[in-house]
C-alpha cells in the first residue's frame, strides 16, 4: 500500500493531539466547515447547470447584486455549522445582522465570520471562487452574541481559511502554527494534505492590482507600481509581472505559492469607503493566512491584523503578500505622509497615467 498523506479530517484531529491546549470543539467546527465547503464546491461545479431562478436575486447591504449561488452557498454554511454545539453565532457577508444559533441545537463558545462566496462577480465567466471564514472565541458567559461580540482584532483570530473552487477544490488553513492546503480527492470525497507548510516565496517579480483604478490611487501605491511597470531599466532592476484574477482567494492563493504582491488599496473613487475588501471576513482570514505563511498584511499605514473593528462589515485596504514588498510600500506610505516623497506628491504627477507614460 503507497503511503498516503493526511485528509483534511486526520490532519486537525492529529494536530489537535500535538497541540496541548487545543480545544476538540474548534477540531469539530473546523470539520464542519469541510462539509459546507464540499456542498458548495459541488454547487459552484454545476456552473450555468444551476437554476438560477431557485433563489431570487437581491441586492446585499454593500449595495451589490447577489448571484443565487451567494445566497446558496450562505445557506449552505448556516446550515452545516449552525447544528455542532460548537458555536455561539455567526456573522456573513450576506447578512446585514449576525446570526443567532436556533434553539434547537446547543451553544458552543466560537464565533465564526465567513464571505460564503467570494469573487462571485468570476461566476459568470467560471473563473475560480472561494469561502472565506474566521473563527474567533466568544467572550466567557456570552448568552446571546450581538454585533458588538465580533468587533474583535483579526489577532484574536484562532483560526482562519479559505476554501477555493477551482481547477481544483482546495482549502487552506492556519490554526496559528503555520498554513496548510489540502485538494479535494474526487476520487474519496475528502480534501486531502497536498500543500504542507505554505511559505510565501521571498523573491518575486509579481504584483496583483486593479490598474483600472490607477487614476484614484493614493501616491505610494504609483510610486511602488510605477517601479514595477519600469521594470529592468528602472530602480527595481527587473522585469514584473501583473496578475489579476479578482477573485481574493485565488490572487490569495497565488501569492503564497508564487509570492507576489496584491493590492486593493484605499482609493479616491469613493471617498465614503476608505478601502474595499471586509475586514471581518476577507482581510482578517487573509492576513493571518499571509503572516503565518511568512508575509505580511497592511493597509498601507497598519497591520490589519492589529485593527479593532468597528463594524462587523467595515472595509479596509488591502495590501498582502512577500514580507519586503509589504514593507516597500508601507514605507513608501510613510515617505508621502511625512511629505518626504515629492515626485510622488506633485500635483502634475496625479494627472498623468503610469501605464502611459511608461508604456
Ligand atoms: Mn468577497
Ligand atoms: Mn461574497
Amino acid at each position: 500500500m503507497p503511503h498516503r498523506t493526511p485528509t483534511f479530517s486526520k490532519f486537525i484531529i492529529e494536530d489537535q493531539r500535538r497541540t496541548p491546549d487545543r480545544d476538540p470543539n474548534l477540531t469539530a467546527l473546523l470539520n464542519d466547515i469541510q462539509t459546507a465547503c464540499k456542498y458548495i464546491a459541488t454547487a459552484v461545479a454545476r456552473g450555468a447547470l444551476n437554476d438560477d431562478t431557485a433563489v431570487e436575486a437581491q441586492t446585499n447591504i454593500q449595495g451589490e447584486r447577489q448571484k443565487p449561488l451567494d445566497v446558496i452557498s450562505n445557506e449552505i454554511m448556516l446550515r452545516e455549522c449552525e447544528w455542532g454545539g460548537k458555536l455561539c453565532g455567526m456573522v456573513s457577508e450576506e447578512m446585514e445582522e449576525p446570526y443567532a444559533i436556533p434553539h434547537a441545537y446547543p451553544r458552543g463558545d466560537y464565533l465564526l465570520v465567513f464571505d460564503p462566496l467570494d469573487g462571485s462577480s468570476n461566476l459568470d465567466v467560471n473563473v475560480t471562487v472561494g469561502t472565506i471564514f474566521s473563527v474567533l472565541r466568544a467572550p466567557a458567559g456570552t448568552e446571546q452574541p450581538t454585533a458588538e461580540t465580533f468587533l474583535q482584532p483579526g489577532t484574536s483570530q484562532v483560526a482562519a481559511g479559505f476554501a477555493l473552487y477551482g481547477p481544483a477544490s482546495m482549502i487552506v488553513i492556519s490554526l496559528g502554527a503555520g498554513v496548510h492546503g489540502f485538494t479535494l480527492d474526487p476520487e474519496i470525497g475528502a480534501y486531502t494534505l497536498t500543500h504542507p507548510d505554505m511559505r510565501i516565496p521571498t523573491e518575486t517579480c509579481e504584483f496583483a492590482i486593479n490598474a483600472s483604478n490607477e487614476r484614484f490611487w493614493e501616491p505610494p501605491v504609483r510610486h511602488y507600481v510605477s517601479e514595477c511597470i519600469q521594470g529592468k531599466a528602472g530602480p527595481r532592476e527587473v522585469d514584473f509581472n501583473m496578475r489579476w484574477v479578482a477573485s481574493a482567494v485565488a490572487d490569495v492563493f497565488r501569492i503564497l505559492v508564487r509570492g507576489g504582491l496584491f493590492m486593493y488599496p484605499r482609493d479616491m473613487k469613493d471617498p465614503s469607503k476608505p478601502g474595499r475588501l471586509r475586514l471581518m471576513y476577507e482581510a482578517n482570514p487573509m492576513a493571518m493566512i499571509v503572516e503565518q505563511a511568512g508575509g505580511a498584511a497592511s493597509t498601507g499605514r497598519e497591520r490589519i491584523l492589529d485593527i479593532v473593528p468597528r463594524d462587523v462589515h467595515e472595509r479596509v485596504p488591502v495590501i498582502l503578500g512577500s514580507r519586503s514588498e509589504v514593507e516597500r510600500v508601507v514605507a513608501y506610505h510613510q515617505a508621502y505622509d511625512n511629505g518626504e516623497d515629492l515626485v510622488f506628491s506633485t500635483p502634475l504627477f496625479k494627472n498623468r497615467s503610469l501605464l502611459r507614460v511608461l508604456a
